[in-house]
């Protein structure tokens, strides 16, 4: 059986851990720059806040309503996230990390053959139940738990658990009958890999609900849509056609791009953040073991402007790399030709290019390429900063001051990631 825990309003849990007086109270998080709103606890939907909805709207009326507001945390919402999955591999050896919230575990047999169908259909949602107490123990996150023969079905069941109250955050599909009744009351712009302008195509075939599209003829749909909505038929009937995926591929572009806390005219603040970017995106080629042989410079201008315009500009490093400093020093010039005097930027971002396995490198005949030293160099750059928090040591061309950084004015501590940051308890 495949199971799905997903984390309940996960940014808003995150900041209800370490505040346990926020509990069942409306509490939102921001995007970066405190834009807009994009997580919610169960109490803010309830009051009617939408998800995107801008800050700058309904700050006073939020104030008014005694919502806490928090700027998004990242730090805090990774590590969290990382005690979820932890917590998880106590379940299941066998564990796909989907996303920062949600995590798929395979379950062997977990009742002896001799049971009867109600009984092992008990056992399992008393099985989803030990694991949501034994997340909230160890982490104190939310979750709700979905339990179905495929991957699909374990996302139906899984909204079932959060949107049905007799549930209680646990939803096991595990019969046709039991599949088939909440098929027929789910959309199937709510079915796991189809999109809206999927569901709009579905419904010129007269199919509005999972029911009815687990009914169609695969091969007729494969004939108007494709291989992967034949799966979703397949799976929605009990059938699996997709596996766990346990190994994370690694990414094969990497990308940091952030708005400024305003527009500004000035090189010098748009160099230091891109430095930044580049130290980031570097961070994050180390951490999956690859080199970079091209790098992309991107600049913004604010989109309600009357001249808005982007420019980016894609450079060959001499050799492919994961040296913080190098990488930082080219797109620095970079950035210095990009730049256009007078104009107003907004954003900045850096993408890394061809990414390639570090252990596999094509040898260049002209250049010994990065040197053992600097690999050495950034090993031991990455150790402080895990052992003694982000941005230990850095660049000096990141600047010290960073008074272009994003806005977050409520940004909590990052109580599990900074020992300045540390939960402080008074007895
Ligand atoms: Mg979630």
């Amino acid at each position: 059986m495949f199971c799905l825990v997903d984390c309940n309003s996960f940014y808003a849990s995150c900041e209800q851990v370490f505040r346990p007086d926020l509990r069942n109270k409306p509490v939102v998080v921001l995007s970066n720059n405190d834009c807009f709103i994009v997580a919610r606890s169960a109490q803010a939907k309830a009051m009617g806040i939408g998800d995107l909805q801008t800050m700058f709207d309904i700050k006073s009326w939020m104030q008014q309503q005694n919502v806490t507001i928090f700027s998004s945390n990242y730090a805090l919402y990774g590590d969290l996230s990382a005690r979820v999955m932890n917590t998880l591999r106590l379940f299941s050896s066998r564990i796909e990390i989907y996303s920062i919230d949600e995590m798929f575990l395979y379950l062997e047999e977990i009742s002896s053959p001799q049971n009867s169908p109600t009984q092992i259909s008990e056992s399992m949602n008393d099985y989803g139940k030990h694991i949501k107490k034994t997340i909230f123990q160890h982490t104190a996150m939310p979750v709700s738990v979905g339990i179905a023969p495929t991957k699909t079905l374990a996302k139906l069941a899984n909204r079932a658990a959060k949107i049905i109250p007799k549930c209680q955050g646990v939803g096991v599909l595990d019969t046709s009958k039991k599949w088939d009744w909440v098929k027929k009351r789910t959309p199937v712009n709510k079915i796991w890999g189809i999109s809206s302008r999927f569901s709009a195509r579905l419904a010129e075939l007269n199919i509005y609900t999972a029911l009815e599209l687990a009914n169609s003829d695969p091969k007729m749909i494969r004939r108007y849509f494709n291989v992967c909505v034949e799966r979703t038929i397949e799976e929605l009937n009990g059938h699996a056609c997709l596996s766990l995926e346990e190994i994370p591929t690694p990414k094969k572009q990497i990308y940091c791009s952030r708005s400024f806390a305003q527009k500004t005219k000035q090189l010098p603040p748009i160099q230091d953040a891109i430095s930044l970017y580049v130290a980031r995106a570097c961070e994050k080629l180390r951490a999956q073991q690859s080199m970079s042989a091209s790098l992309q410079i991107l600049l913004y201008t604010a989109s309600y402007e009357s001249n808005y315009y982007n420019s980016h500009q894609v450079i060959q490093l001499p050799y492919p790399s994961d040296d913080t400093r190098l990488i930082s020093a080219i797109a620095r010039t970079a950035v210095q030709h990009l730049f256009k005097p007078g104009v107003a930027y907004i954003k900045a971002g850096v993408g890394l290019l061809e990414l390639s396995d570090k252990k596999h490198q094509q040898l260049d005949m002209f250049h010994p390429g990065q040197s053992t030293k600097t690999d050495q160099l950034m090993t031991v750059i990455d150790k402080i900063n895990t052992h003694y928090g982000r941005n230990s040591i850095y660049v000096a061309a990141e600047g010290v001051h960073k008074k272009w950084a994003m806005r977050q004015a409520y940004r909590s501590p990052s109580y599990t990631s900074q020992w300045n940051e540390l939960p402080e308890i008074k007895c």
